[in-house]
Formats: C-alpha cells, sequence, structure tokens
C-alpha cells in the first residue's frame, strides 16, 4: 500500500512522531496529526496549527552584544486550536478516550493519493458500550483558509443519549524545549485571545500577537446531520458548541474552520471568514473530499515517482513529495520552513534548504510553486540591502541566514550569519530557473536584481591577495566548520552568481535595447561593473590540494586533527548536542556535505578525479549530523558509479522521517531530506542535469529495483522517462519537440514519440 501511511501504536513517542508525519497542510495551514480528544495529561503533545509566515517579533538577548547582531526574530506562531472534539456516551457521560476502556481496533491512514487523514476506532467504554467512530479530516487545496474535519459515530450495542462538544480555543502555546538548540527554549505565549463569541451561528476567536501585531481569526462551524440540543459556552479565550442528542444509528458531523490572518487578509478577518464559509456552505465533505481528491490526481499525473521492486522507499518518496506539496506557501510572503508546517523546529524559519534542496522539485514538478518560492526572496531583497548595509558592506544585498519576513533571525553568528553562502543558493535557483523555463521576462522583472545585488555583495566582500580574488571569514555549509577563509563551496558558488549576473545583464541588454535602459538606470547598472564581477569571477581562488588531489573545504582545513571516530560513543551523536562549538571547530569532522555539495551542484568546474577523491576523503569525516547531507552523498555516488553506496544513503534519505532516524520528527519533518530524496531519484539514479547546454541524462537502474519512471516538466514541456530492466524510455508527453542529451548523445524529441536506450553496460 504505497499510497497510504498506516499506524496504530499508541504509545507516547510514536504519537509524538505521528503528529508531524500525519500533518496536513497547503502551504497556507497546516494542522498537526493530533488526536482531537487528545491525550491523557500525562503524555506529552505538540499540539499545533500553523499559517505559514504567521510569526511574532521577540527579543533577542545576548550576555555581551556586538555590533549588528540581530535584537529580535521572528517566530513562527502555533495559531488558534480548532482541532478539538470531545465525545461522551449514555447517561454516565462515558469519555471517550483511545486511552481508557478497551480499544478493539485503531488505525490510522494518511492517504497520499487523496490528501487527506482518518482515524477508524472499534471502543469499548469502561461501562461496556461499543462503538465504531471515523474522524476524516482535510487541510483543503483548494479553499486555502479551510481547515475541515467529519467525525461518524456508529453505536454497536447501545442506544442513548451523547454529547458531542466543538471546542475553538485560543490561548495557545508555541512549544519549547531548553535542551535543543533546534527548537525554541523561550517566548511560548505570544497571542492574547481579543475575541471569543458566537457569531451568526459561528464559534469566532480572534488573536492577536504580543509585538508584531498581526491577527489570526478561526471562524468555525458545526454541522450536525441528526436532530440535537444546542448549547454554547464561552470561556473567554475559547468557544465551545455543545451537542446534544440520541445515537440509534451512524451519523456524522462536520466542523469547518475558516482561518484568516492580517498578514494576507488585511482586515475584517471575521467578516473574510464568514463570507469563506458561506461561500463553501454547500459542499459536503464528500464534495470537498472530491475536490482534493482531484486535485492531488492533476499533481500526481506528472509529480510521481513511481519505483518498482521496494516498497518501501516507493513509500517514502511518496510521502516526501506529499509534504513538500503541502509545505509551499503559495504567496509572496511566505516560503517553505525547514520544518514545513508540521511542526515548530527552527521556529518556522526559511534557510537555503529552500533553494538547494526543494526548489529542483518543484522547479521539474510544480514549476508554478517554483516560481512563488522565487518570488517569496524577491519580495524580501530590500530587507537583504538593508542587512547589508547593516553588516557594514558598501553595496549589494545579504539575504538572512534565517528568517521569516526578510530579516536577520540567527543570534549565532558563525553557524548563522556568516554562511554567506545563502547568496549565491539563491542566484543558484534562479539560475536553474531560467534554464529550465528560458523564462527571460522572468529574469527581467527579477532575477536580473538578485543576480546583481547579490554579485555586487561578493564584490564588496572579497578582496584580492597576489591576484587572486578571495572570501575570507564565512562558514560553509557545514556548520561544523566555521569562520574561515576561502571556504571552497563558497568560493565556487559565488563565481556561479558573479558570472551570471553579468550573463543575463548581457542577455538582457542585447535582447531589450533602449527598453532595458530604464531598468538599468534603477539598477545603476554599468559595463564597468559588469566587468568588475567578471574579473572577481574569473580570478576566484579555489583550493586545490594536489598531494591528496582534492578540493580542500578551506584554507585551513586540512592542518586540522582528524576528529577521533574510534573513541566517539554513538550516544554522542548528533555531535552538536555533546560538544562545544570550539571543540568541532577544532577538528576536521564534517556535519554535512560541503565540498561534495559544491562538486554536485557544478559538476564542471573540475575534474572527474577530483570530484572521487574529495568524495572518498570527506565521506569518512563527515556524520550526516544534518539531514541535508545523505542525500547529497547519494548523488554523488551514483554520479561515481558506487551504486550501492547511492541506494543506502537514497534509503536513508527516502525514510528518514518515517523511520524517525534523526530522532527529532516529532519538532516536525525534514524538508529539505524531503526535497533531497527527490534529487536522489532525478538528478543521482537518473543523472538528470540542467545546465546551459540544455537537458541531459545518463539513467541507471539499482539492482534491487525493477522499474522506476517519472515526468519532467522542462520549458513547458514535459518529458516522462522510464527505466526498466536494461532500457530507458524517453517520451515527450506534452510539448512540440525537445532536444535533450542522453549518455553523450542528442536526439531530438517530438510529441508522443518515445525513443528508447540501453543503459550502457
Ligand atoms: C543545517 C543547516 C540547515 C538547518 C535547517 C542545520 O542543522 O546544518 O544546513 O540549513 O539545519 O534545516
Amino acid at each position: 500500500m504505497t499510497w497510504e501511511i498506516a499506524d496504530s501504536q499508541l504509545t507516547n513517542k510514536q504519537l509524538l512522531i505521528n503528529e508531524s508525519l500525519f500533518s496536513l497542510g497547503n502551504g497556507y495551514l497546516g494542522v498537526r496529526g493530533n488526536f482531537e480528544e487528545g491525550y491523557p495529561g500525562t503524555y506529552q503533545t505538540i499540539r499545533g496549527t500553523y499559517i505559514n509566515a504567521f510569526h511574532d517579533v521577540t527579543d533577542v538577548h545576548y550576555e555581551e552584544k556586538a555590533f549588528a547582531y540581530p535584537e529580535t526574530k521572528q517566530k513562527l506562531l502555533n495559531v488558534i486550536d480548532a482541532q478539538g472534539i470531545a465525545i461522551f456516551l449514555g447517561e454516565e457521560q462515558e469519555r471517550f478516550s483511545l486511552f481508557e476502556g478497551d480499544v478493539i481496533s485503531f488505525e490510522r491512514k494518511l492517504h497520499l493519493d487523496s490528501g487527506f487523514s482518518e482515524r477508524i476506532i472499534k471502543w469499548r467504554s469502561p461501562g461496556g458500550k461499543e462503538i465504531e467512530m471515523t474522524f476524516r479530516r482535510i487541510v483543503s487545496f483548494i479553499h486555502r483558509e479551510l481547515f475541515a474535519m467529519e467525525v461518524t459515530l456508529n453505536p454497536l450495542n447501545f442506544k442513548g443519549p451523547v454529547t458531542l462538544i466543538s471546542t475553538v480555543r485560543g490561548d495557545v502555546k508555541n512549544f519549547t524545549d531548553k535542551n535543543d538548540s533546534r527548537v525554541s527554549s523561550g517566548n511560548d505565549k505570544r497571542l492574547n485571545v481579543i475575541e471569543a463569541v458566537q457569531q451568526d451561528d459561528y464559534s469566532v476567536v480572534v488573536d492577536r500577537t504580543l509585538v508584531s501585531n498581526l491577527e489570526v481569526a478561526c471562524v468555525s462551524s458545526l454541522k450536525p446531520f441528526i436532530s440535537c440540543a444546542k448549547s454554547v459556552e464561552i470561556s473567554g479565550c475559547s468557544v465551545s458548541t455543545v451537542l446534544t442528542f440520541t445515537l440509534d444509528k451512524p451519523v456524522s458531523f462536520v466542523k469547518r474552520n475558516v482561518y484568516t490572518d492580517t498578514l494576507r487578509h488585511r482586515d475584517n478577518l471575521v467578516q473574510q471568514g464568514i463570507t469563506i464559509q458561506r461561500q463553501i456552505e454547500g459542499l459536503s465533505f464528500e464534495d470537498l473530499l472530491a475536490e482534493q481528491d482531484q486535485y492531488m490526481t492533476m499533481f500526481w499525473r506528472t509529480a510521481d515517482v513511481e519505483i518498482e521492486g521496494d516498497d518501501r522507499i516507493q513509500e517514502g518518496i511518496r510521502f516526501n513529495m506529499f509534504h513538500l506539496l503541502q509545505s509551499a506557501g503559495r504567496d509572496s510572503v511566505s516560503n517553505i520552513a525547514a520544518k514545513g508546517l508540521s511542526g515548530e523546529g527552527y521556529e518556522g524559519h526559511y534557510f537555503w534548504d529552500s533553494e538547494i534542496f526543494m526548489f529542483p522539485f518543484f522547479l521539474l514538478s510544480k514549476p508554478d510553486l517554483a516560481r512563488h518560492m522565487l518570488l517569496y526572496r524577491y519580495s524580501i531583497l530590500d530587507k537583504a540591502r538593508e542587512r547589508a548595509k547593516e553588516m557594514g558592506h558598501r553595496k549589494g544585498a545579504l539575504f538572512a541566514w534565517r528568517t521569516i519576513s526578510g530579516s536577520e533571525c540567527s543570534p549565532f553568528f558563525p553557524a548563522g550569519t556568516a554562511q554567506y553562502h545563502i547568496n549565491a543558493d539563491i542566484a543558484y535557483s534562479y539560475v536553474q530557473y531560467f534554464l529550465a523555463t528560458d523564462d527571460i521576462e522572468f529574469m527581467k522583472r527579477y532575477g536580473l536584481e538578485v543576480l546583481v545585488e547579490t554579485a555586487r555583495l561578493w564584490t564588496d566582500v572579497g578582496h584580492y591577495f597576489h591576484h587572486q580574488f578571495r572570501i575570507d571569514d564565512v562558514t560553509g555549509p557545514d556548520e561544523y566548520t566555521a569562520i574561515v577563509n576561502n571556504n571552497y563551496y563558497t568560493n565556487l558558488m559565488a563565481r556561479h552568481n558573479l558570472r551570471w549576473a553579468v550573463k543575463v545583464y548581457h542577455m538582457l541588454k542585447e535582447k531589450d535595447g533602449t527598453d532595458f535602459s530604464e531598468l538599468s538606470e534603477r539598477l545603476h547598472l554599468s559595463e564597468q561593473e559588469a566587468a568588475e564581477w567578471l574579473k572577481a569571477a574569473e580570478s576566484i581562488y579555489l583550493p586545490y590540494d594536489a598531494t591528496l588531489k582534492i578540493n580542500p573545504q578551506d584554507d585551513t582545513f586540512l592542518q586540522k586533527a582528524v576528529w577521533d571516530f574510534d573513541h566517539t560513543p554513538k550516544d554522542h551523536y548528533p555531535l552538536l548536542l555533546h560538544y562545544h562549538p570550539l571543540t568541532l571547530y577544532r577538528y576536521q569532522v564534517c556535519k554535512q556535505a560541503d565540498t561534495v555539495l559544491a562538486h554536485f551542484l557544478l559538476e564542471d568546474e573540475q575534474s572527474l578525479d577530483t570530484i572521487r577523491h574529495s568524495y572518498h576523503y570527506y565521506e569518512k569525516i563527515t556524520t550526516h549530523d544534518s539531514s541535508l547531507s545523505s542525500c547529497i552523498y547519494g548523488i554523488m555516488a551514483s554520479k561515481l558509479g558506487e551504486q550501492e553506496k547511492a541506494c543506502r544513503y537514497f534509503t536513508e534519505s527516502a525514510r528518514l522521517d518515517l523511520d524517525n532516524t534523526q530522532g527529532n520528527t516529532k519538532d516536525g519533518l525534514h524538508m529539505a531530506n524531503m526535497g533531497g530524496t527527490w534529487m536522489g531519484v532525478v538528478f543521482g539514479f537518473a543523472g538528470v542535469r540542467i545546465k546551459e547546454t540544455g537537458l541531459s541524462l545518463s539513467p541507471t537502474l539499482p539492482e534491487s529495483w525493477k522499474r522506476y519512471a517519472f515526468h519532467m516538466h522542462y520549458r513547458d514541456q514535459i518529458l516522462y522517462l522510464e527505466i526498466s530492466g536494461a532500457k530507458v524510455t524517453c517520451t515527450l508527453v506534452e510539448g512540440h519537440h525537445l532536444d535533450v542529451k542522453i549518455y553523450d548523445k542528442d536526439i531530438t524529441l517530438t510529441e508522443g514519440k518515445s525513443v528508447s536506450f540501453d543503459i550502457p553496460a
């Protein structure tokens, strides 16, 4: 059953993990997979509902503060809880709980194909009443603001009074953990309830943040399909609807929660919520499911990756793609948080994870969402310009290492602000977008400005020494090594950034002639400055060690002692939770792919020999303590023909959250890794590359797989690739004609025609 994630465990540990695994979202709204009726008081829960980018601003406290340290940061908030439904059976009012009485059967399912979750329960109360219950929920892809739930009750051995209480609660808190730096340690209560009322038969709760002054409203309706006695209880911070009825046959209730917020809906939140409620009033829960199913069918039609031969992997990759779809912001004020909308790890911040790990999936599977991701970055470009100034740069823009609304949220600069590579990562995604879409208009309106401002920053931060352009005191992707000179990844990506700023500038200038002068003036562009960028690019220093035949991670990396892996206890991983950062910085030990990642992103910038030697060198000293690592090592193992290893890394990545291998899935899903899984198939096993020279493929088939297949959107056309047995078949399913390189052979595909190749031995 590779379209369904199912589980029936009731241990506290697994329930917490399942809250993330079974979370639902639509890029705007996210709801964790909590139980409507809750858990026993002794159980831990992270009960959460999130609106992408809906945040408060909190102070950052330092004992010793230096210039330009962020004074505040943003924090994604857990918003109004509308999940609550409690059920009481019989005259005795026996409260339904899976932790009391007898659970005759229980299963919950996440339907990846149709986009909803359900819990199917047979339960016997302590007093002997047997009941079958089904809870189904969706966060709608069609109605952005809607989280809908349906409860069906079927009495098996009794007839009698039942009470159902549906609650909307505004006094919510965020989760904190003092012992894990990846989770917030304070500021848990950031919302005040400003309204909790019954209006026009809707339960209405409105909350306001303490500092950012944002408001969120939930307008909730409850529809029974049986005659009931109804009353409403208002507590000041919550509204409960109490329905009492006689249960003698199966009956359903539908609760629709509509969320609005001032980031998107500006004002009249409640009125707008009521309007949305009225618009969807005529739709039954089945109708909502049908709409959702139709959306998902369209999505999977060209996004699915089919893998035959390993069901656990098939399940993993579909699960990961489903959550990517659920997490991506679809408006220019939001992006994809490191944990999507599934949890509170990293406080809902957006990182380079979006561009380097998730963007490629959207680019080739759902380009409209990829575009939104770029537009979000464009929308915070002014904030990046401000940050560059604050950081003492005379020109350019510096994107925040972690942020929601654009300003820097990282109080720990060695593994935060110092990661200047985020600028080049963002630039890289604009270039990839251009290469895959040929959308020059987009580059004119947005892309050029981002490329130019990021290129400007490199020329300001770098300097010439012995005719080489060098970048000092930055941190590369590997966070176990910080503040170094000439991080290979950063320098190589900066070169790409600089070169492309020049290229797109010239491209637009030539194409648009005088039309270009307005943009050129606005951005103060000149041939002289473009020449400076090119000069810096062409003279950038890229460390190379001739003895080891590798690219050293930075100027001093190879001079350090190698970490003593043999004497590091297994339970000391991830190292960041057991060693002071300085201890880690003093050794050759990598948290994640760094140079190896550069070799993947810009593979033509060094010889295959250097790539191979580097891979084997860094592999020995990389802990993969970051979930952004195994997927890259897998892709590069594929490139180097190390198939068994590629499969091992790929499996790790595909099942990382489903098997909770990082141990912190409860705090939310690892979105970058999820994108990495997709890259593992497409860029890894299928060897897809998007370059200036066009689209190329060099597929291989992992030994344990029988077949795999997927679609790719490329330049407004859709390509289908199937690798089965010893054959690769490539079909242009939509489009006119497409030039593609398969195993270094140039071929032209025409619509509907397939070409087949033997996989080279
Ligand atoms: C990784 C970063 C990543 C961040 C958010 C950290 O553990 O080292 O590269 O951006 O997590 O996912």
